[in-house]
């Protein structure tokens, strides 16, 4: 009841977007990824709707079922419906790599519904809690967002977020790894940028260094961390160099100083793939997450594919996040994949992120 009709739909359009984006990755038509939707609101009403049901057979069938999802309006009973999908949905899927989304306002009713709000967590399942603000601009209840993303259990850590309306239901991500990761974070300092943007992509920056920094299990101490800011040819600042320490990084991001000059990210990368040459270590995945609007002057499509191709012998993945409506689109899309010709739809929409504007950084969610 408390989303509203409107709300609904919305959650229901993103979840078929998010379903659109994961198609693209994983091999639902093989069999080999499953995904399934579950609705609820008060004791005994969920509805789920998955691939394996009896008319159900790909993934358009699914999206047509979401959408014909009926909203129920009625109580929000959270860890009913946590429960119902760990017996219902997830027991059907064979695979231990399990992601689940929880889209609520957080506001379960605890008091009839004594059903743990923590089920998912002892299954070994990563869970994303997605607070969303309800009709009465209530702002979501983080505690319980909490419980649901397995915060203060000695389960896998999960990812709790919190929007204040569903219009904000934007950006969700993906960045796969498991095992060790050395993963730096390549910054644009350039005058473009500006320098009040500059300080945006900070705030970024930090969340996501701290989201990587726990994304798994702590006990597996396996995730550091580099940030790295470029603007012209000799200027690429290394401001912390695969560290763990969320707070010594963050202080490090907090003293970061706008640059203000010329943009080269093929020199930033030549540094950068040169930083793992020099300090990574041998069998971690090497992941580099660069900040670009793709303009990059002096410099040929063809020069960014040879400095692509230099740290991919590296054995360095590239992901771009690609800020605002001015960007240079064949730039991009030689620092995603470093290829003259050949174009890869999927890998690119994989590895290349885009957002409108600098104010919309502070939306994005990862999951990884
Ligand atoms: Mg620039």
């Amino acid at each position: 009841e408390s989303i509203g009709l409107q709300n609904f739909k919305i959650a229901k359009d993103f979840i078929i977007e998010v379903i659109n984006r994961l198609s693209k990755d994983e091999r639902f038509e093989r069999g080999d990824s499953r995904v399934g939707v579950v609705q609820y609101s008060h004791g005994n009403t969920q509805e789920l709707v998955a691939m394996g049901d009896v008319n159900i057979t790909n993934i358009r069938d699914l999206k047509e079922a979401v959408k014909k999802l009926n909203w129920i309006a009625g109580g929000t009973y959270t860890g009913e419906a946590l429960q119902f999908t760990k017996e219902k949905l997830l027991a059907r899927f064979a695979s231990d790599k399990r992601v689940a989304i929880v889209i609520t306002d957080g506001r379960s009713d605890t008091l009839r519904d004594l059903t743990p709000l923590s089920s998912l967590c002892e299954i070994n399942t990563q869970v994303v809690s997605l607070g969303i603000g309800d009709i009465f601009r209530a702002p979501p209840n983080s505690e319980q967002l909490g419980v649901i993303a397995c915060e203060g259990t000695s389960y896998r850590p999960g990812l709790s977020v919190q929007r204040d309306n569903y219009a904000e239901l934007n950006f969700l991500y993906a960045v796969n790894f498991t095992g060790p990761a050395d993963i730096t974070l390549l910054v644009d300092s350039s005058t473009s940028v500006g320098s009040q943007n500059f300080e945006l992509t900070k705030k970024f920056v930090k969340r996501q260094v701290e989201r990587f920094l726990t994304a798994h299990m702590p006990s597996e101490d396996s995730v550091r961390v580099s940030v790295v800011q470029y603007s012209g040819k000799n200027q690429q600042i290394l401001e912390a160099r695969f560290l763990q320490n969320y707070t010594v990084i963050a202080k490090a991001i907090d003293d970061m100083e706008f640059l203000n000059d010329a943009t080269d990210v093929n020199a930033a990368l030549r540094y950068v793939t040169n930083l793992y040459r020099q300090s990574s270590r041998t069998g971690a995945n090497k992941r580099v997450l660069i900040l670009s609007d793709g303009n990059s002057q002096g410099i040929t499509r063809n020069d960014i594919e040879k400095a692509v191709q230099a740290a991919q012998r590296e054995g360095i993945t590239i992901y771009v996040l690609a800020i605002g409506s001015q960007v240079h689109e064949s730039n991009l899309q030689a620092l995603v994949t470093g290829k003259t010709k050949e174009q890869n739809v999927a890998y690119e929409a994989n590895h290349l992120f885009r957002m409108p504007d600098y104010k919309s950084l502070l939306q994005v969610i990862w999951i990884c």
